[in-house]
Order: C-alpha cells, then structure tokens, then sequence
C-alpha cells in the first residue's frame, strides 16, 4: 500500500490524498487550495497524479477546500467513481454550483481588467455546467456499510461529526488498515452527531488544524456571543458574521435560537444572506438520519431550531444589497466563512469603516485569506478595488470551529489500539506547522506512536 500527499500537508486547503494498493488508484478527497494568489496557482497548476488514471474518489465531506476541485478533475478526464454519503452528495451538489459560480464572475471580472489593460481574457477555473457533470460519477456510500473497490480494496465510512454528512474514510487493504479521519468534528457540537472513535488501526492521516489549541467550553462560546450582540447592539452598530454557508452557519442559527428563546439576549434581526447556506438548511433538514438526538427531538416535536422570529433569508442580489443601507444594530450573517469571495465582502465593505459594528469570526481563517488579516489587525484593506479603513470591532470565538481541539484530536486518536491494533505510522495533515509540530510532540509523548507530517506530493509506502 502506498500513500501520497498532495494537498493540506502543512497547511489546511486543498485535502488531496492518493492510495495506492494492488493496482488500484483512489483519492481521498479533491480539495480547492484556498488564500490568495498562490493558492490561485495551485488550483490551476499541473495535477500531481493523472486524473484519468484514477479509479475512486473518496469524498470525506463537501466543504470546498475537500472537494472543490472535483469538477476540473472530471474536466480534465477522471471517469471513475466518487463516493460519499448521501448528505454529502446532497450538499456537493449546491456547493460545487455556488463554486463555480464564482469561478465563472472572478473569471469575467478579471477578463474585463485585462480587457482594458489590452490582454486576452482568463477562463474560469470551472464553469457551473462543468460542476453539474461531474454529478453523474457519484455514488451514495451510507455510514457503516463496507464498498468493495475490487483489487482487495474496501471502504467503509463512520461519522466525523464535524458538518452534516462527513465522514472518516476507513480502507483495508493487503491485510492492513488504513484510517483517513477527514476533519474530526468537536463533541457535543449541535444538531450532528460526535465523531465515532474507531478501535483499530495500522496507519492513521489525522487532520490537526486546532493541534496547538484548546477551544473554551460550550457554555463559554454562547456567552461570548450573547455579549457580542448585545455589547454591538448598544453601540447601535451592525455584527457582521463572516460564516461557512455550510455548518457554521446552522450552528449558530441554532444556538442564537437557542439564546433568544431562553431570553439571553435582546430580540434580533438576523439576515441570513448566502443562498448556498438557505439551500444547505433546507438539506440539513432533509437528512434526519445524521442527527443527534436533541435535534431529532425537536423536529420530532414539530419545532423548526432554523427558523424563529426575527430571521430572515436573502436570496436574491436586490435583497442583499438592500442590506448594504441597515445600520443600528442587525445581525447579518454571509459567506465565505474566510471572507475571500461572496456575499461577506459587500458587508465587509460597508461595514468594517464603522467603529460601532464588530465583525466576529466564529471558524478558522486560513493564512493568506481576507479573514486572516482583519484578525491580525490590519488597519487598511482592499476590498472590491476599493481601500476600506478597519474601525470596526474585530472579534473571533474560537469554540464555534467545526474542528476537534488538541484534546479531541488526542482522545480520538486515544480510542485506537483498543483491540491491539495500534496504528504503527500516524501521519498528521491539514494543519499549519506550529499545530502539527506541538500535536506531533504530544503524540509521541503521550501515546508513543511514529508520527510523521509529511511535506506535499511526498509518498509513503506502508
Ligand atoms: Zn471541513
């Protein structure tokens, strides 16, 4: 068996792992490389592996920097299988489309800049025709259900607990297992269900993006919320929340829910302005067989956790840029989660010059992206080609992450070696170096495993 890394080793974009066994080709994952120009390259750079030549694509979940380049590994020949669960595929299918969407405005806006300056136009990455077609090459892999992959190859998939329908990808092969954690969700976080530990391993890939930190509890990160909002709304300026249409953005619409009917803050308006994220709530309702019990519960009983008064959805662009003119207290939440495209950079625009609003970060921002900056206090930025001063609050909630922290990535990782298959190699991914490097620390010390953090497009045979 032979594992390669092609993307999110020392970094947490572009998820891209190849499996090699008996002949046999699958990628985990197909992720879009996210934070600037260089990512910019990379995502239109030469494939490390040809994608004709692979025979399964893996999908761990439907988050963008997982799957994002799905459509252009189709364009540029992959006739394989992909594999995912049904939520994921339900979720793929509106997220790849709001991908390409935004492929194909960047591509037109560029065009029209180098139009001017007397250069030939740029072609999108890929096109929402091209997003539709690779639908065509998806199969449904439900949780806990074996798929022979032929060549002595199986795949089962357990729950990540990290967004609605994510997965852990568990290969055998060659008498070995081979354990790839996809992104590890934190316990106990709304609506989904916690991460399944898993008793057995050879090898482990386990993602470390919060490897150095430790997140502060649940009832913390609600307290910190209510205060954000009522601490905005007395300044009589706008909270702006900068949120992953998918995951993040019913969290938090559950747990504002949550605040507002036991009281704990002032009545709000809350605009939901994304429509990938109304799309992917109307899917989280759909998919009942991914919910926790509490969750299940209050549908059962008839109540709706995503819509309560005072929220309000925006579809179209009228709508939204309708909200460009509210000041004195709304809430309006928007995507990216990492403010690098969308709705997210009108709001910014129109907002972050103004000391009563606060932007508040509930997820991890990318080195390199928008959200990065504003966190690391720059004072002036470009948005939409124009400069913007940065008077407003700056905030971030750490506990909001769809990421285990260092304790649940070590006690995930812990529940191996129950049944004596202790993983003989842990490779730790998607993480910047400090995470990986302190993780890797612990989990030598602690658990006495080999670890390596592997350098990209470098390959292991197990
Ligand atoms: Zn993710």
């Amino acid at each position: 068996m032979r594992v390669s890394f092609h993307g999110a080793a020392e970094t947490v974009t572009g998820s891209s792992h190849l499996l090699e066994s008996g002949g046999l080709r699958v990628l985990v994952d197909c992720g879009m490389h996210q934070g600037g120009r260089e990512a910019d390259e990379l995502n239109r750079g030469p494939w490390p592996y040809e994608p004709a030549s692979i025979d399964y694509l893996v999908l761990t979940h439907a988050h963008i920097d997982h799957s994002g380049l799905v459509p252009r590994l189709v364009k540029e020949g992959f006739r394989g299988r992909i594999l995912a669960t049904p939520a994921t595929i339900d979720l793929l299918a509106v997220m790849l489309a709001d991908s390409a969407h935004i492929q194909e405005m960047e591509a037109e806006w560029q065009s029209r800049k180098r139009q001017r300056a007397g250069l030939p136009p740029v072609e999108p990455l890929y096109t929402v025709a091209d997003a539709e077609r690779c639908l065509v090459y998806i199969r449904p892999l439900p949780y806990g259900t074996p798929a022979d992959l032929g060549h002595g190859v199986t795949v089962t998939l357990h729950d990540a607990g990290h967004i609605l329908g994510s997965a852990i990808a568990e290969f055998e092969a060659e008498g070995k297992r081979a354990v790839f954690s996809g992104d590890l969700g934190n316990r106990g976080t709304p609506i989904i269900r916690d991460p399944e530990r898993l008793a057995a391993a050879d090898v482990v890939v386990m993602e470390s993006t919060y490897g150095d930190r430790l997140h502060p509890g649940k009832e913390d990160k609600l307290k910190e919320l209510a205060e954000a909002i009522r601490q905005t709304k007395a300044r009589g300026g706008n909270l702006i929340i900068p949120a992953f249409a998918v995951g993040r953005t019913q969290e938090l619409l559950y747990d504002l829910g949550q605040l507002v009917e036991k009281g704990a803050v002032p009545p709000v308006q809350l605009f939901i302005d994304s429509p990938l994220a109304i799309s992917a709530t109307e899917i989280f309702e759909r998919h009942h067989e991914c919910f926790d019990e509490e969750a299940r519960g209050l549908f059962t009983s008839g109540e709706d956790p995503f819509a309560f008064s005072g929220v309000h959805y925006v579809r179209t662009s009228d709508e939204s840029k309708a909200l460009n003119s509210l000041t004195g207290g709304v809430i309006i939440m928007s995507a990216s989660g990492m403010c690098d495209a969308g709705r997210i950079l009108h709001h910014l625009k129109h907002n972050l010059w103004r000391p009563e609003a606060t932007i508040l970060f509930v997820g991890f921002q990318a080195q390199g992206t928008l959200g990065r900056r504003l966190l690391e206090g720059e004072k002036h930025i470009h948005i939409l080609g124009e400069e913007i001063a940065v008077k407003a609050k700056v905030k971030s909630i750490e506990a909001f992450s769809a990421h285990a922290d260092q304790a649940g990535l070590l006690d995930w990782l812990t529940a191996f070696g129950q049944n004596g298959r202790r993983p003989g190699r842990v490779f730790l991914v998607h993480g910047e170096p400090r995470a990986i490097d302190t993780l890797a620390g612990l989990v030598r010390d602690r658990l006495g495993y080999p670890v390596t953090a592997p350098q990209p497009h470098e390959s292991f045979e197990l």
